[in-house]
């Protein structure tokens, strides 16, 4: 700004100083000019003067520099002239000045020398004898003036061009001074011009709304931190370079990084093929989905492009762990298979014995064997689908039924299931027996029952010949603990950590034999997960099995 000052103060001074000059020479060539023509006619005045004293003499001692002097008689003829000789010059009757000095006694007049090639002035007084003498000279050109002017000119140019030069530095200084030293973070503070005030309250105006707006968004940013530091996904924000605008903690962690990610390249920082992959084909414009294992884990990547007037401005990244569903969806596969295997095994054997009985193949006395085995096989596939049924229940989170949340008193609740399995016990020639403190939980009956039933089911199921069942009851505060200990065939330590999954039997044809299904346990841990119990199992192979259940003494249903 200073400079473009400078500059225009420099221009107006230059053009101011031209014209000074031009006007000065101007008034010197009308003043010069003036000056010439009163001369002449002084000295034409003076001439005719002489003349009318001394004569034709005063020709002879004529010494007139720079001016023609011509002597005319009345008839126009020229008696006399300093350039030419008379004899070869013509009337100058028609002269103007000639003219008006026969008629008047004075003439004069400005005219243009085809012959000399410049202007003359011409004066003219008409003597006593009738004749008129005429002084002439040339006007000098403003060329020629402003020649004979030259230096002091120059001279007084440079001068107003230094002083301009001087003035426009210091002015254009002083006008930007203050403008440098404007407050612009209170525009409408300042008091030097009054002429910026419309820009300092456009400025003020700008500065509200821009504050506005950096409130806005610092605002719309921590709402967006706070959503996707609150996420359990992986979330990256890349630009449209591929590199990192926003990168939530979910994926940090994940990815394994370190240190300030924004701003850093996404795919050079990543050692997993799949990821890079995946960002690289959302940086192309596509949208790009895959599978990756990370430390044991399996998770999805998902590339989806941003695009604004459709030009690509950035790729979202999302990383999910799908570990849980991929288990799950393998379960349900493994579980399905198992089920149909676990229903074709009893009906094979029922659609077998039925179809020799009905062939007649059967002897009359082994009727009612095969009619037994029918029925034991039937009542192993109806277990079994009661089995499945409730543990699809719980799977899909649903209790059919009227389950209410009542007191249970365990020890009534465990003797009604003494009473229950009366006829197994005798038929195994188990005994059982209930001791410890009286303790009360607010629970759902139906499943606390389902579960110890189980429990004391096992215990008399895998028991031996004389064995014993003991289930003691404990108060520990907020929860009850229920143990149940047998003398049974215990359980190898290699297979209790699985005895909890579906279908799965230690002694696979003896836990058939005697009507197990392999499903009890799943169900027993499936129903305290949502009653919020907990189950632990002890066991030593021929001495017996001790199962602890600890229940919440409060409702703890989801
Ligand atoms: P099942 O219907 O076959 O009894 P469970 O899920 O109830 O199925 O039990 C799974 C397996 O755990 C049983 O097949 C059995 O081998 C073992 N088991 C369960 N409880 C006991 C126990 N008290 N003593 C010994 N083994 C047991």
């Amino acid at each position: 700004m200073t400079k473009k000052i400078f500059s225009s103060i420099c221009l107006v001074s230059f053009c101011v100083a031209i014209s000074c000059v031009i006007l000065i020479a101007g008034g010197l060539y009308s003043y010069f000019t003036n000056q010439q023509q009163n001369s002449l006619k002084i000295l034409t005045e003076m001439a005719a003067e002489a003349i009318e004293h001394i004569g034709e003499d005063y020709f002879d001692e004529l010494e007139l520099s720079g001016s023609r002097v011509t002597w005319v008689d009345a008839e126009g003829k020229v008696l006399y002239d300093t350039l030419l000789e008379p004899a070869h010059m013509g009337s100058h009757l028609e002269r103007e000045e000639i003219t008006e000095a026969l008629k008047s006694g004075i003439g004069e007049s400005v005219r243009y020398s085809d012959s000399l090639t410049e202007y003359w002035f011409y004066y003219a007084i008409r003597l006593s004898d009738g004749t008129v003498i005429r002084l002439s000279s040339a006007q000098s050109s403003v060329i020629v003036l402003i020649a004979e002017f030259i230096i002091p000119l120059i001279v007084i140019f440079l001068f107003i061009l230094f002083l301009s030069l001087l003035l426009a530095f210091r002015l254009s200084k002083l006008i930007v001074k203050p403008l440098n030293s404007l407050n612009l973070d209170e525009p409408l503070n300042n008091k030097h011009y009054d002429e910026i005030k419309p820009l300092l309250a456009r400025i003020s105006s700008q500065q509200h709304k821009l504050i506005k707006q950096e409130r806005d968004l610092l605002k719309r940013q921590q709402e967006f931190t706070a959503v996707t530091e609150g996420m359990s996904e992986g979330l990256v924000l890349l630009n449209s370079r591929g590199l990192i605008l926003s990168i939530n903690n979910a994926a940090v962690k994940l990815l394994g990084l370190k240190g300030e990610l924004k701003g850093k390249d996404f795919i050079s920082n990543i050692n997993t093929a799949k990821i890079r992959e995946t960002a690289g084909e959302g940086l192309f414009g596509n949208s790009f989905e895959a599978e990756f294992t990370l430390e044991g884990k399996i998770y999805t990547i998902k590339a989806e492009p941003v695009y604004s007037d459709s030009q690509l401005t950035g790729v979202v990244l999302l990383l999910l762990d799908i570990t849980d569903k991929k288990q799950n969806e393998s379960l349900r596969r493994e579980f399905t298979a198992n089920v149909s295997h676990e229903l074709k095994t009893p009906l094979h054997s029922i659609s077998g014995y039925s179809e020799l009985i009905s062939e007649g193949l059967v002897k009359e006395s082994d009727v009612k064997d095969f009619g037994k085995k029918i029925y034991s096989e039937s009542h192993r596939l109806l277990s079994l689908v009661d089995d499945i049924l409730r543990l699809s229940r719980l799977d899909e989170g649903k209790f059919t039924g009227d389950i209410e949340y009542t007191d249970i008193n365990l020890k009534v609740l465990i003797s009604e299931i003494f009473k229950g399995l009366s006829y197994q016990c005798e038929r195994n020639k188990v005994e059982c027996t209930l001791e410890g403190d009286e303790v009360s939980i607010k629970s759902s009956y139906r499943l606390c029952e389902d579960v110890f039933k189980n429990l004391i089911d096992n215990a008399v199921k895998y028991n031996k010949p004389e064995g014993l069942v003991k289930v003691k009851l404990k108060d520990t505060g907020n929860f009850a603990a229920v143990i149940i200990e047998d003398t049974g065939i215990g359980i190898e330590k290699e297979h209790i950590s699985r005895i909890f999954e579906r279908f799965y039997r230690v002694d696979k044809s003896h836990s058939k034999n005697i009507g197990g299904t392999g499903l009890g346990l799943s169900i027993v841990k499936h129903t305290l997960k949502h009653l919020g119990g907990e189950i632990d199992v002890e066991s030593e192979i021929n001495k017996g099995t001790k199962i602890t259940v600890l229940m919440p003494k409060e409702k703890n249903l989801p």
